[in-house]
């Protein structure tokens, strides 16, 4: 458990997160004992609870009673895997011995293993260390999927679900979303003049620093295409919109990247379209999306390195 509880550390950067989910508090007692050294352990004593701890915490893992009053281990599990939200929490059933029909219905609705009573410490350690290694390891490729390879801040997919998932907050919260979408001028010639290995550099250190003019955690920064990098930024009105995106073109101005081919300066700039729209039910994203477009236009057409609509 020590080498598990090392690369959760390293990779994840937190301790992973089990759930004990038993109306037996001695059963719970002693699973608790087992993993709270290497992990943050919840507990649930009903079928209810387990479900609800589930949904606050999202648990790295499960371990779950099959028998309790009110809805047993396996109705959890159902919906549990029903839910897109739950769906990858990994579930090990506790099962009395000598339970081969409970065994077979858990295997059929997803259950990744199976755990006795009486509880053999060692035999219970083993199987949920490499169950906690293989959450790790989806975590990690699921993480990557969404991650752009050169930059490392997120993909035009991780976009596209940001934006989703922000839109209809707003539009629950009814609050304001604003998006801006950034271009670097002139990174054809950038390319032409220095070699596409330099314009590579070039935009990592633009990713990083709109990444690091980002101040409230659910702000992102995307990139949206080649040179185009998008950040979403939800609860933020048009005014806080400007003033963030006129920041981040300073801070690229401020990378003082030379740029001998560009027609407005001397080194990298970069031109900035900014929407903001406040949600409503029958619209999408979509709307956002192409406003901010219009803007970036007519910041490249009146003259690059410069932020529109004009604060
Ligand atoms: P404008 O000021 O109008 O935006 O001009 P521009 O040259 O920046 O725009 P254009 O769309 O003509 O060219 C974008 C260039 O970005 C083309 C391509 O060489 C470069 N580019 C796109 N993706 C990458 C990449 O991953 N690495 C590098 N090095 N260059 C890229
Ligand atoms: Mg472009
Ligand atoms: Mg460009």
């Amino acid at each position: 458990m020590e080498r598990i509880l090392e690369s959760w550390l390293l990779h994840a950067n937190r301790r992973p997160k089990i759930l004990i989910a038993d109306d037996q508090p001695t059963t719970i007692r002693v699973l608790h004992e087992l993993f709270s050294a290497q992990c943050d352990v919840f507990m649930a004593t009903s079928g209810a609870q387990a479900l609800k701890v589930c949904q606050a915490e999202l648990p790295d893992l499960i371990l779950l009673d099959v028998v309790m009053d009110d809805i047993d281990g396996h109705e959890v599990c159902r919906q549990l895997k029903a839910d897109p939200a739950t769906s990858t929490i990994p579930i090990i059933f506790i099962t009395a011995q000598n339970q081969e029909a409970d065994e077979v219905v858990a295997l059929g609705l997803g259950a990744v293993d199976f755990i006795t009573k009486p509880i053999n410490s060692v035999i219970v350690r083993a199987r949920v260390g490499t169950q906690l290694t293989v959450k790790l390891q989806g975590d990690l490729l699921r993480a990557s999927a969404l991650l752009d390879g050169l930059t490392g801040v997120g993909n035009r997919r991780k976009f596209d679900d940001d934006l989703l998932t922000n839109w209809r907050q707003c539009l629950r919260e009814k609050n304001p979303i604003s998006l801006v979408l950034l271009d670097i001028d002139y990174f054809k010639r950038y390319n032409d003049h220095y070699g596409h290995q330099r314009g590579d550099a070039c935009l990592k250190r633009v990713a990083k620093a709109l990444s690091e003019t980002l101040r409230r955690p659910y702000d992102s920064v995307a990139r949206y295409g080649g040179e185009e990098f998008a950040c979403i930024l939800p609860r933020t009105g048009l005014e806080g919109a400007l003033g963030m995106a006129e920041t981040m073109l300073a801070n690229i101005r401020e990378l003082e990247i030379e740029h001998k081919g560009s027609d407005i300066d001397r080194v990298i700039t970069a031109s900035l379209g900014v929407a903001t729209l406040t949600p409503t039910t029958g619209s999408g994203p979509e709307a956002l999306l192409a406003a901010a477009d219009i803007q970036l236009y007519q910041a490249k057409r009146s003259g690059r390195g410069r932020v529109c609509p004009k604060l």
